[in-house]
């Protein structure tokens, strides 16, 4: 089915035409709308798959709906195992809310300014692309990165970011955020890692499993 099918804002409409994106694959089409309705989510995705915009959208969707703005803070952070990817769901990111949207976001990642990160953490940063190391030191050590409206908490590659070694930092950022929140977790595989932090992470009740 296509995008144009799916109750979308104008805005985010426009931005999927302009990418030249018309039909959903399949991770998209199956991840979308309960993502849209609130559900948690376990998608099985490789890369390649469209997933980046499989939780892309609603986040987007999500924030805009709950008339998220700087002032809020975090509403969504997605993590990544390595920079590289974080750099690119960055880039999507940006290509989707365009120019005039009230949306703040912004990459913490290893290997950047930690300070300039923590002005703009201050300041607002309402979808965070992350490296769990530096997310977890700002969670700790940043005053004024206010997480207490985080609506959506979204992994991806969670099996690379475990198998990379992230898994205790991982635990101790769930530990963190509040407990009412929609959960998005992306992996290839479906490991015994990745099933414990699902175990760790995931309403089963609402779950909805790709
Ligand atoms: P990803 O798996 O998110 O890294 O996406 C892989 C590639 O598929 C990217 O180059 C996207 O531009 C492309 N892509 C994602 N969604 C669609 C779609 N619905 N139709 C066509 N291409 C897509």
């Amino acid at each position: 089915s296509d995008f144009s099918s799916l109750p979308l804002t104008e805005a985010t409409q426009k931005a999927l035409k302009d990418m030249g994106y018309n039909k959903m694959t399949k991770i998209q089409a199956q991840s979308i709308p309960p993502l849209l309705a609130g559900k948690d989510l376990i998608g099985a995705a490789q890369t390649g798959s469209g997933k980046t915009l499989a939780f892309l959208v609603p986040i987007i969707e999500l924030l805009r709906k709950a008339r998220f703005q700087t002032r809020n803070g975090t509403g969504a952070m997605i993590l990544a195992p390595t920079r590289e990817l974080a750099m690119q769901i960055y880039g999507v990111c940006k290509e989707l809310l365009g120019d005039s949207s009230k949306l703040t976001y912004g990459l913490i990642m290893g290997g950047a300014n930690r300070k300039t990160e923590a002005e703009r953490l201050r300041k607002g940063v309402n979808i965070i692309i992350a490296t769990p190391g530096r997310l977890l030191d700002h969670l700790k050590n940043s005053p004024g990165f206010v997480i207490r409206n985080l609506l959506v908490f979204c992994m991806d590659e969670a099996d690379r970011i475990l198998e990379i070694g992230f898994e205790d930092d991982l635990r101790a950022i769930v530990k963190m955020l509040p407990k009412e929140r929609q959960t998005m977790l992306f992996s290839a595989t479906q490991t015994k890692q990745v099933e414990d932090l699902a175990r760790l992470s995931i309403n089963p009740k609402t779950a909805v499993y790709t």
